[in-house]
């Protein structure tokens, strides 16, 4: 590690949409990152946009491509009066004539862009990234204007500008490593050694010709550990307005506690089957170096929260139990289908091919029936698509549905080889009346995953919760 100052470390601090939404609560992220700050600790800033600010950007998008400027406009005077009035709470009288300033210019470029859309009646994937980087361009003049107040000195800085080439997948690209670290030290150590604090958009990069990139929805926990990486930080820093996280979702069920540690394998199982804990790619950046990442409280920060590592706690098999709700199941059928591999690849390739993501699979033994999850939006466009493509019901001769199901799984690292697990869970669902449509393990054996209907979930969730001990910490 370049820096070397005694005890002192080298943090990167995310703060998500809640923790940004007004004036409070930006004066309160900004406070933890006063107080570590002063300790001559190194630290780098990530912001989200506002709390709902981004799903505002996507409806004026749409409101745009088909026309409707009056609504446009009407949601721009919101937004704009909405920054402004967060900035006049948190700056100074010194830095509030710029912050203001800079909050009015991307007001009007984002008008132009929507104007654009307006005019085009067009949305590309394209277009659509540069639209939403506006709300983290928004936020983080207004973080600055905050760490100021507090006799921090910072700047502000978007993903591009500290280095964060991605390719060019809009909607969903992927940061390149390399080129990213030797950009991203460039950029911000020189800054740090100056003891400043960069406030950096999160959720945004910019490809190799310079155009505006995001990292997919939530994707500021990726940026955050993204530049941890480059910075070969100590730890990245989640702040969250719950403690950490829990082992199943509280709204489900009442008894759900806090993790206490974690390894990044779990963590990332848990964010593909539905936890909504973090962006599913953000331990990627760290894994490797092994740079911990921790989900603190913003208003609850002596706790400890939860710690992501290398290695879980190896005296719990399971460590949560997750939910995936909105999902239909597909199942294919036809004696066609017995012994022509080619049956199932098509299968596959139409859905590709039509942008439908499968969930889960799952092919009985005999080959006769290939059960697929898909969300429940995509249902009848999956139907659609796999009918003109077996139209002559050769080889596929029943497609069936179930339209309202539930994934759900447990996820745990102690898993691995231990048995009975599945007994376990399956016992504990039966008990609680839900009836299992379909099973998938991964070889990996840090899940057990299964789709139950829809209006079953909570009971066997909490169920589950319950037979594996997870209510009792
Ligand atoms: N603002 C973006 C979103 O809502 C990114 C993020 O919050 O992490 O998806
Ligand atoms: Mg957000």
């Amino acid at each position: 590690m370049e820096h070397n100052k005694g005890d002192s470390m080298r943090l990167v601090m995310k703060y998500g949409g809640p923790l940004m939404d007004g004036p409070e609560q930006i004066d309160n992220s900004a406070t933890l990152v006063a107080e570590r700050s002063k300790k001559d600790d190194e630290i780098v800033v990530v912001v989200s946009a506002m709390s709902d600010v981004t799903d505002e950007l996507l409806t004026m998008g749409e409101s745009a491509r088909l026309g409707d400027m009056e609504r446009v406009r009407a949601n721009l005077s919101k937004m704009e009066k909405k920054h402004l009035e967060a900035a006049q709470k948190l700056c100074d009288e010194k830095t509030l004539g710029e912050t203001a300033v800079k909050i009015k210019k991307l007001m009007e470029t984002l008008d132009q862009c929507l104007t654009g859309i307006f005019l085009l009646r067009e949305l590309t994937p394209r277009s659509k990234d540069l639209l939403l980087s506006f709300g983290e361009r928004l936020a983080t003049p207004l973080m600055r204007g905050a760490l100021l107040r507090k006799g921090i000195k910072a700047v502000d800085l978007t993903g591009g500008e500290v280095g964060i080439i991605t390719d060019s997948t809009y909607g969903n690209a992927k940061p390149l490593l390399n080129i990213t670290e030797v950009m991203v030290k460039d950029r911000l150590l020189p800054i740090l050694k100056g003891g400043v604090v960069p406030v950096v958009t999160g959720f945004i990069g910019q490809d190799e010709n310079g155009v505006i990139t995001t990292l997919g929805r939530g994707g500021s926990d990726y940026t955050a550990t993204i530049l941890a990486s480059a910075l070969e930080a100590d730890e990245v820093w989640i702040w969250k307005d719950v403690d950490g996280i829990m082992t199943a979702d509280p709204k489900m069920v009442a008894s759900a506690k806090t993790i206490s540690i974690l390894s990044y394998a779990e963590v990332m199982e848990m964010a593909y089957f539905g936890a909504k804990v973090l962006h599913p790619l953000t331990v990627t950046p760290v894994q490797e170096r092994r740079i911990p990442i921790r989900i603190r409280s913003a208003y609850n920060p002596s706790n400890p929260g939860t710690i992501i590592k290398e290695k879980g706690n190896e005296d719990k098999t399971v460590k949560a139990v997750t939910a995936i709700e909105d999902l239909s199941i597909i199942t294919t059928g036809g004696a066609g289908m017995i012994g022509i591999p080619s049956v199932v690849a098509r299968v596959f390739s139409t859905l590709a091919a039509n942008n439908i993501n499968v969930q889960m699979i799952s092919q009985s033994s005999s080959q006769a029936n290939i059960s697929m999850l898909v969300r429940k939006t995509d249902l009848e466009r999956a139907l659609k698509a796999l009918k003109v493509e077996f139209r002559n019901g050769d080889l596929v001769r029943d497609i069936h549905t179930i339209p309202k199901v539930a994934v759900v799984a447990i996820v745990g690292e102690g898993m691995r080889g231990t048995k009975g697990i599945a007994a376990k869970m399956f016992s504990a669902v039966a008990e609680a009346g839900g009836n299992v449509l379909t099973i998938a393990q991964g070889s990996s054996e840090l899940n057990i995953s299964f789709a139950i209907l829809e209006e079953d979930v909570k009971k066997v969730v909490e169920a589950i919760h319950k037979a594996f001990g997870l209510d009792k910490a």
